[in-house]
């Protein structure tokens, strides 16, 4: 099913009688599957936590890519040894998935697809060094952004878009390492690729970082560094949404500051970026319950929240021009 919108009309007039001109322009915006996000979730979770360095991480990569070259887009698998606050080096694969290769502009869209190692905040300290199977944290970003190269792939939009699957983002030292400055222990992936673009030069219009975007009832807010390095990115994406009638997944009011992949595609590569990120203002660390902990699993994502991330977020790319 597709959805039609108005997006423009134009009216010349020159005061002689009879010579007003209208031109309508649509935009076809294919309709995004909650259905569909949900399977590539699941997908991503069957295979185990993505953990780095394990065999369920090599296999999930492979799957992405795979995934994204179906789709259609030119995929580069960027791989680097990133080596964490604890000296291990890590695997690492950002996925790069480009449509409508050579159009100016570009916008650019990720998510980390990385698990975290330790689910350092489960209430049961004996399950702390267990792994976060990262539905919603990790497989739920990924998988709407899969569903939405799906749809890019078979009806591109005027402007060409890069999905980036950024790895090594979790594996940030937990708080019993935080005595030496480790605030730059995350988001590895993406500050290697920040200082080593896939295409020389490379830019976009505008970055959107998905990060927790499936959970039930979820609220996302107005990041705070979002709010500073890309004000009108923020409110496009907030604007659209209310008028799609998601006012109450995306809140209109501020949030918290969240270190996450968007930091360092603002400070380092200089692309304005926003983090559309869950946060709960009446819970302790600002997320959901379960963040972190072993309960991170498929029975917290609503198919729903993919549904309003996945509209809004395709008429957002629709209709830039
Ligand atoms: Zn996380």
């Amino acid at each position: 099913m597709i959805s039609l919108l108005t997006v423009i009309q134009l009216t010349a007039c020159n005061h002689i009688p009879g010579s007003t001109q209208k031109e309508v322009k649509t935009v076809e915006i294919p309709d995004f599957s909650s259905d569909s996000a949900y399977r590539y979730t699941q997908k991503q979770v069957d295979f185990g936590a993505r953990v780095p360095n394990t065999t369920a991480h090599e296999l999930c990569a492979a799957y992405l890519s795979a995934e994204l070259k179906k789709f259609g887009a030119v995929v580069v698998d960027q791989k680097a040894d990133l080596t964490a606050f604890d000296g291990t080096v890590l695997k690492s694969t950002n996925i790069i998935g480009s449509f409508n290769l050579g159009v100016q502009p570009r916008i650019l869209l990720f998510s980390h697809w990385d698990s975290r190692p330790w689910a350092d905040q489960d209430p049961v300290p004996g399950k702390r060094k267990q792994p976060v199977m990262a539905a919603n944290d990790g497989a739920s970003g990924v998988a709407v952004l899969l569903e939405m190269a799906r749809l890019i792939g078979k009806n591109q939009p005027a402007v060409g878009v890069d999905i980036i699957f950024f790895d090594s983002e979790d594996y940030g030292a937990p708080e019993s390492f935080r005595s030496q400055n480790t605030e730059d222990s995350w988001c590895l992936g993406t500050q290697y690729w920040a200082k080593n673009p896939h295409v020389t030069g490379y830019t976009a219009r505008f970055g959107i970082l998905l990060d927790m975007v499936g959970g039930k009832q979820a609220t996302f807010f107005k990041e705070q560094s979002s709010e500073y390095y890309a004000p009108n990115v923020v409110n496009n994406v907030w604007s659209q949404a209310k008028s799609l009638g998601f006012g109450q997944y995306f809140v209109d009011q501020k949030g918290g500051a969240i270190t996450d992949d968007h930091i360092y595609v603002n400070q380092l590569i200089g692309i304005p970026s926003i983090d559309i990120i869950q946060y709960d203002p009446k819970s302790a660390s600002g997320f959901a319950s379960y963040w972190h902990t072993t309960h991170d699993t498929m029975e917290n994502v609503d198919k729903n929240t993919l549904k309003a991330i996945g509209t809004t977020l395709m008429h957002v790319v629709y209709n830039e021009k």
